[in-house]
């Protein structure tokens, strides 16, 4: 039997009803888990053990009294840039490191009412910036599969955990590749829903155009129960759309008969790794086994832009974001200062790191007069062209597939010192939040005994599409069911 820590959602639900398992024992299991192998993998800012308990025996008398969701009483993450009332937020930042929030993320509320057990909050890079969790200001998580590598990022702690046993599921946030490319490299699945489909609301900003909350999960199924819960309008954030939400679980159906799947080339970018793309494209041929109409051919030039628009629009919106850390409102303040000024400038400079400040500079200059039309207006404009070759490539096929990440999760060290290589591991995910668009990473296989993820996406708010593909793929696979050995 497997452990009861390495368990999926829908497999401990069945047992919890059954009464077989109680959700104290399965929490007490994931704790001593946490316990167990933390010191390597240092998936946590904070465990929040205490609460995890109270809520797991409230969860018991949930259940006891028939009263239950599929979520209640399973032991959960949530990243560290989502606020959880009473308990820190820190978005892995100094100058958020004792904030604690007054109130929920919507999100945050919703598990709650559908039973979570919050066993604590997961490392990232600071303020989601970053494809590593390097830039985390307390520490670096380590990939369960490889101690020695990064787990991806910025979700690293919400991907880790999951991969390694700490939690049974997770929540991430995703700008440019939070969830996807994380869950690529843990061996995990994760899902980017379409703009507006999660509130955001208690989600820390940073660039408001792009970021999305989503679940990281053990497989698909677990995936759909999550977006169950949390998907749907909010009155708290504007962008959240009015829309009705499906039962995801409907579309798990393990039959791609007269699916039309796209292969775009251009994800097949240069400096990809040949053990990635090898396993991309058996998964391919997966799909075309399992019923799916195939082509390989499909071309979305403006592509290759994408990184650069990203990374302008990005900072941009970041460096507006950011221009409320200043020392006054909230979070750190440097006190030893000359004045107003003096006190601003020093709180930032202490509170920030390197790489938030590289994103504030770059915004800053992308803004202002003079460069503006040059860089921030024109990215806009690439966007939108972006965004109308996927809107036209779906008129043609139901989902497109792709590499999640060029390269298997590199080394601890090997890219931090290099931006421009940092910024490459999200070409195959960002092109994806400039859109708009959903898309799901599913594990794929190995390469060198590596994990390798295949990256599905669709048009606007066809998370069931997603699902279904991703569903048959693992089902006729098995490659969600293999786990790290710690
Ligand atoms: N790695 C990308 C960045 O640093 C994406 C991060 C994210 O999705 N939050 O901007």
């Amino acid at each position: 039997m497997v452990s009861e820590y390495d368990l999926t959602i829908h497999e401990a639900h069945d047992l919890l009803k059954k009464r077989e398992l109680s959700s104290l024992e399965l929490t007490k299991a994931v704790l001593e888990r946490i316990h167990q192998v933390e010191d390597r993998v240092h998936s946590f800012v904070t465990v929040t053990e205490d609460i995890a308990l109270a809520q797991a025996r409230q969860a018991d008398e949930h259940i006891k009294a028939g009263n239950f969701s599929p979520l209640t009483g399973i032991p959960a993450l949530i990243k560290d840039n989502m606020c959880t009332r009473g308990v820190k937020t820190t978005c892995s930042s100094k100058m958020l490191g004792n904030f604690v929030p007054p109130y929920d993320a919507t999100v945050v509320e919703r598990l709650k009412a559908a039973g979570i057990v919050m066993v604590g909050k997961g490392n990232l890079d600071e303020f989601a910036m970053g494809s590593s969790t390097e830039n985390s200001a307390f520490f670096t998580t380590h990939n369960p599969w490889d101690l020695d590598r990064v787990p991806g990022g910025s979700s690293g702690g919400s991907a880790a955990s999951v991969a390694a046993g700490e939690a049974i599921y997770a929540l991430g946030s995703d700008t440019g590749g939070s969830i996807r490319q994380p869950a690529g490299f843990c061996s995990v699945v994760g899902l980017k829903p379409t703009y507006g489909l999660v509130s955001r609301y208690g989600l820390v900003a940073f660039a408001s155009s792009l970021d999305q909350i989503g679940p990281l999960t053990r497989d698909v199924t677990d995936c759909a129960l999550v977006m169950n819960a949390i998907a749907g309008h909010d009155a708290c954030d504007s962008t959240s759309v009015d829309r009705p939400v499906p039962d995801y679980t409907k579309s798990l159906v393990p039959d791609l008969k007269g699916l039309r799947i796209g292969v775009p080339q251009e994800y097949f970018v240069k400096g990809m790794e040949s053990g990635v793309e090898q396993v991309v494209r058996q998964a391919i041929a997966r799909l075309e086994e399992l019923g799916a109409e195939v082509e390989r051919e499909v071309s979305l030039p403006h592509t290759r832009y994408a990184l650069a628009c990203y990374y302008i629009i990005a900072p941009s919106e970041a460096m507006a974001n950011l221009a409320r850390y200043d020392g006054v409102k909230y979070g750190f303040s440097a006190r030893e200062a000359e004045n107003m000024w003096d006190a601003m400038e020093k709180t930032r400079q202490y509170g920030f790191g390197p790489e938030v400040k590289r994103r504030i500079m770059l915004g800053t200059y992308a803004l202002s007069a003079g460069y503006y039309e040059a860089y921030y207006l024109k990215a806009q404009k690439v966007r939108t062209l972006i965004s109308r070759e996927f809107a036209e490539a779906f008129t043609k096929y139901d989902a497109l597939v792709t590499p999640t990440s060029p390269t298997v999760p590199f080394r601890i060290g090997e890219k931090a010192d290099d931006p421009l290589q940092m910024y490459l591991s999200d070409v195959c995910t960002l092109p994806v939040n400039i859109a708009g668009i959903p898309g799901i990473s599913v594990p794929a296989g190995f390469a060198d005994g590596l994990p390798v993820g295949v990256q599905i996406l669709g048009k606007p708010f066809s998370e069931e599409t997603l699902f279904r593909v991703a569903y048959a793929y693992e089902q006729a696979t098995g490659w969600q069911k293999r786990r790290p050995k710690l």
